[in-house]
């Protein structure tokens, strides 16, 4: 034990942040466009389709929480194959860790267009834009409350340690929740302002969001907190700093924010339909009769990132659009009411 307790949000934010400065973090964890160059051609193509709804002229291609710049070098390579794919482009990204952006930096030298870094969405240019984010807003700091009688208390850490202290204060996102004495709600403001200030940009500037991460379609108790160090699970408490804290994304939660801010949000898909939706298949079966020797690689590739019991139904889609756009390829309007789980 030591120090003062800390509360958790604050906790997660310090140590992801140490973390992502000074690890690589692909040693610990692999994600969709790091599996199969088929996720980063699927969207490749649908940015390709939905720019055809955005103002015509300059294009601004923004990714938050890029990586290794795989996915945008997929997209990149899509778009440079279709003619005028890559005209009035420039590419956007925003990425804190000052490490992963030279690594950006050289994943994306081969192409011909300006690639400028932000600090966060708000300095993106006021141009009509697609924002795409994979695996951006489970790595975004949680508080942790737990229902007590009529109130809430709050999880914060103390050493290696949880110790239960009064709420600092209850966010208005808790009003309404429900659980049972003792049951755990969690609420990421970071992801939600972040998302609110991607809705408030749609509701000024034409453009698209596609968040992929993986999460609920409905909020639920509980707590989804986990750690992976050295590609194991881990305590979350334990060396901070050492290991990738992340957390289920609430998508109720984060399209309510973006509705309020003035954008349209889409119902959230699993990984697995919109992938399905948009060809995945179609392109496999393209890839396999180019390379029959890297057939079994790339259908394995493909099936971790579609099959149900792997990420084809933890991982989900929302998609975000300014006031006035066609629903976007994929997508259905609406919320997600009718829709199980995860579905
Ligand atoms: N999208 C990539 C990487 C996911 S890892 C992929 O699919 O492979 C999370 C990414 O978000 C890393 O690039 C990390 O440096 C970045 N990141 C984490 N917190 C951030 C923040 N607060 N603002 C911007 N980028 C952040």
């Amino acid at each position: 034990m030591s120090g003062a307790p800390e509360r958790l949000d604050r906790f997660m934010g310090r140590a992801n942040a140490a973390y992502y400065a000074s690890r690589d973090p692909f040693s610990d964890f692999v994600t969709s466009p790091e599996i199969s160059q088929i996720f980063g051609e699927i969207l490749g193509a649908w940015v390709a389709v939905v720019r055809q709804s955005l103002p015509a002229g300059a294009f601004c291609l923004a990714e938050a929480g890029p990586g290794r710049g795989t996915l945008m070098s997929d997209v990149l390579r899509v778009l440079s194959r279709v003619p005028g794919g890559l005209s009035g482009v420039s590419v956007h990204l925003v990425e804190t860790s000052l490490r992963l952006r030279e690594v950006q930096k050289q994943a994306l030298a081969r192409f011909d267009v300006p690639v400028i870094w932000h600090d966060a969405v708000e300095e993106l240019p006021e141009q009509p834009f697609v924002l795409l984010g994979n695996e951006f807003l489970d790595a975004l700091p949680v508080r942790q409350f737990v229902r007590s009688g009529a109130g809430w208390r709050e999880r914060f850490v103390q050493g290696a340690d949880w110790v239960l202290c009064p709420a600092e204060d209850v966010p208005p996102e808790l009003a309404g929740r429900e659980a049972g004495e003792g049951e755990i709600v969690e609420i990421s403001p970071l992801s939600l302002a972040a998302v609110g200030r991607l809705g408030r940009v749609l509701s000024r500037v034409p453009g698209v969001v596609l968040l992929c991460d993986y999460g609920t379609s409905r909020s639920l108790p509980g707590d989804s907190l986990q750690a992976l160090r050295g590609g194991r699970p881990a305590d979350p408490l334990e060396h901070p700093g050492e290991a990738d804290l992340t957390a289920h994304v609430d998508f109720q939660a984060v399209a309510q924010a973006a509705v309020s801010a003035g954008a349209v949000a889409c119902a959230s898909v699993t990984q697995g339909r919109f992938l399905e939706v948009l060809g995945a298949r179609v392109r496999l079966a393209q890839l396999c009769q180019a390379a029959p020797e890297e057939a079994a690689g790339l259908t394995a590739g493909l099936d971790r990132l579609m099959a149900p019991d792997r990420m084809g139904h933890l991982f989900r889609v929302l998609v975000l659009h300014s006031p006035g756009l066609p629903v976007p390829p994929g997508c259905s309007a609406g919320t997600d009411a009718g829709e199980s789980e995860w579905g």
